[in-house]
């Protein structure tokens, strides 16, 4: 409750389902955010709208706001990946989709060569295995799911810790929609770009290059963002005249009830999310 005795107004806008990689189903996003004291959220799964439809009415059954989101992974020019959150978009919008499906293909094809990488250091596992564990967009954590399954790792963590995090051998990189295309397709499906978790690989530079092809934002607020990372996001944000966005990414693990309670933000910055939306629209009709 805020001092004068309303409900406080919070917001999560950064939230997986098992239409990618979450261990919730949309429905359940929903009901704990719910339950969490949280206004608004957006579903932000990796590469997929497939979510929406279904958060969107369990949202209205409980008296939620949902902006349609998504996490589309993209390559910056400069080499590597980067995550761009999109707000406000159009679910049906068919350019936007097409684009995901490409990234949803190549992830398809990149878990053959992330399990040829593991059998080298005699980690068998089958594909099958893998898309047991999978209901949406597949990655990484489904793999590890699998780990887990089969009794090579006790958890998640451990199987990114000691096979699939970065840089690690089960990384396998796989090539993402170019970032200058992603934000161009958002743009005509209705919606704002946001460069996810920045943390601590941002520097001035590689965010300009995202300016200058139209990022609309910064995620200030993600769990991993240092208080002085969210300083400087704050300043670069002030130059660029760009919005500021947050939320817990949580991804439904043993801890997702305490994310949603520690990681919420105040519902303005869901609400400045939405004017951006509704002025680039206005400007682009
Ligand atoms: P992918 O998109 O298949 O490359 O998988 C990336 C996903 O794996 C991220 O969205 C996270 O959910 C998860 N992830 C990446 N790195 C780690 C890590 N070090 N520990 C735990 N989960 C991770
Ligand atoms: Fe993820
Ligand atoms: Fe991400
Ligand atoms: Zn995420």
């Amino acid at each position: 409750m805020t001092r004068d005795g309303r409900p406080s107004r919070r917001a999560d806008l950064h939230l997986h389902s098992t239409c990618s990689d979450g261990l919730w189903s949309p429905e359940q996003v929903v009901q704990r955010a719910a339950r969490a004291g949280i206004g608004t959220i957006a579903l932000t799964d990796h590469d997929t709208l497939s979510g929406l439809d279904a958060a969107a009415r369990e949202a209205t059954a409980q008296g939620l706001e949902l902006i349609p989101g998504v996490e589309i992974s993209v390559e910056h020019p400069s080499g590597g990946e980067r995550h761009v959150l999109a707000y406000g978009i159009d679910p049906s919008d068919r350019a936007l989709r097409d684009a995901l499906d490409e990234n949803v293909a190549e992830r398809s094809a990149r878990l053959g060569r992330m399990l040829d990488a593991l059998a080298t250091v005699g980690v068998r596992i089958e594909p099958e295995r893998v898309h047991e564990h999978a209901h949406g967009t597949i990655g990484r954590p489904h793999v590890a799911d699998a780990m887990v399954r089969q009794g090579l790792c006790k958890s998640r963590q451990e199987a990114f810790d000691r096979f699939l995090g970065d840089g690690r051998i089960g990384h396998v990189r796989k090539r993402n929609l170019d970032a200058a295309r992603a934000i161009a397709v958002v743009h005509a499906a209705g919606g704002v770009a946001v460069l996810a978790h920045p943390g601590r690989r941002w520097d001035p530079a590689l965010i300009e290059d995202f300016v200058r092809v139209g990022l609309d934002g910064l995620e200030a607020w993600h769990p991993s963002n240092s208080a002085s990372d969210q300083r400087a996001l704050t300043s670069m944000a002030q130059r660029w005249g760009l919005l500021l966005t947050g939320g817990s990414d949580c991804h439904g693990d043993p801890d997702g009830a305490e994310m949603l309670r520690t990681h919420r933000v105040s519902a303005e910055v869901a609400d400045r999310v939405l004017e951006r939306v509704a002025s680039a629209r206005a400007g682009r009709a």
